[in-house]
């Protein structure tokens, strides 16, 4: 794989990261490469260049993709199954690195919830402490910042996008050798790059944002450093929640249009959280683009754009459940980051943290037409 490095711009990366070498006749993107194992050998022999040797331990497709991936964080990524599986992966390589007996980990309070069930699971189970924090509270976080401590971050967290101090938090944890760990699904590495401030790890859910269209489930964990990304590609090989070719495939072709999509989308989202703040039905709307949002400069320092997802609240679940059965262009439905803008109330999860608001309503704004977006919510809040 090599990639011109003519630029480095993200805009131009995404389209240009992950490709075949230029040469006549050849492929302009990389092939779904569908086989379980390559031939290996006779005489037992690795040849220095050695790549590929079982589909569990690497595929050229997955390549493809993890180089695009690295280009734009900044650092090795490897591919897997989901976003959770991403996230297990992580938490498995971080408690090894540890080095506590059973180390310490602070995740946000109001972050994604399979990240905080898999996280109570171990704590359940003694693998690890728990301690569910205030991110926006960057003081109290560092104060609780120990060598061998695990900082779990999410910003902007899904669905309360709330919006932590990622440079000053990472550097404490750096500063205290502690571990930090960043969830970029809402961000994507064109909002924000945490290992250029010093994160150790950086998760995806490439189900979102980067394939694009609702159409994989898909995770990436991109490592600060080769020995941590080697114990990543240990840990995928010895666990086995390996993605599919074919859904690699697709997230790289999703990926190519990121740039453009998130433009619009994003643009879209500003446009309407200001509409919605000023319609009476609306109690909140939180989306770091307004000036009301308690994490609106903080927003603005650190991010390149405040974001597709916004979310509002209503006066109860009652009232949240009739707008979104009123809506007939927004699709109702769980995830984010498609193409097509979707929402969902998130307190309809059981698991979901008492934290957010029963009458919060998830907003994933698409690339459709922003004056037929509007028009669809306006007729829906009646
Ligand atoms: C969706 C999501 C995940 C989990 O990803 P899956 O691909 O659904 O497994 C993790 N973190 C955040 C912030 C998410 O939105």
């Amino acid at each position: 794989m090599t990639t011109p490095r003519h630029s480095t711009d993200p805009a131009t990366l995404v389209v240009t990261a992950g490709r075949p070498p230029s040469q006549l006749g050849g492929a302009v993107n990389s092939p779904i490469v569908l086989s379980s194992t390559y031939h290996s050998d006779p005489g037992e022999a690795l040849a220095p260049d050695h790549t590929w040797d079982y589909g569990r331990s690497g595929n050229p497709t997955w390549a493809a993709f993890e180089e695009a991936m690295s280009l734009l964080e900044g650092g090795p990524a490897r591919v897997f199954a989901s976003g959770l599986a991403a996230v297990a992966a992580a938490i498995g390589v971080l408690l090894e690195r540890s080095a506590m007996p059973r180390p310490v980990i602070l995740a946000p309070r109001g972050g994604y919830y399979g990240t905080l069930m898999q996280l109570r699971k171990a704590a359940q189970n003694n693998y690890l402490s728990l301690r569910e924090v205030d991110l926006t509270d960057t003081e109290a976080v560092l104060a609780e910042l120990q060598p061998g401590t695990i900082l779990w971050l999410e910003s902007p967290s899904n669905p309360l996008l709330e919006i932590a101090d990622l440079p000053k938090l990472i550097a404490g944890a750096r500063a205290c050798g502690a571990l930090s760990a960043v969830d970029n699904t809402f961000a994507t590495p064109l909002g924000q790059q945490p290992l250029t401030l010093g994160a150790d790890i950086v998760i995806h859910s490439a189900t979102k944002f980067i394939s694009g269209h609702s159409d994989v489930l898909l995770g990436v964990v991109i490592s600060a450093t080769s020995a941590l990304d080697q114990e990543v590609a240990d840990y995928r090989r010895n666990y086995g929640a390996i993605a599919s070719p074919m859904d690699t495939f697709l997230a790289l072709r999703g990926l190519r249009t990121l740039a453009i999509r998130l433009e619009r989308a994003q643009g879209s989202a500003t446009q309407l959280a200001t509409l919605l703040e000023s319609h009476p039905a609306v109690f909140r709307v939180r989306h770091p683009s307004l000036p009301s949002h308690p994490g609106h400069d903080l927003a603005a320092s650190q991010l390149s754009g405040f974001g597709a997802i916004l979310a509002i609240e209503l006066a109860d679940a009652a009232a949240a459940q009739q707008f979104i059965g009123q809506c007939q262009l927004w699709v109702s439905a769980t995830s984010l980051g498609g193409v097509e803008s979707m929402l969902e109330r998130r307190r309809r999860h059981a698991g979901e943290p008492d934290l957010v608001p029963p009458g919060l309503v998830r907003m994933s704004v698409g690339i459709e037409n922003v004056q037929d977006l509007w028009a669809d919510l306006r007729q829906a809040l009646g």
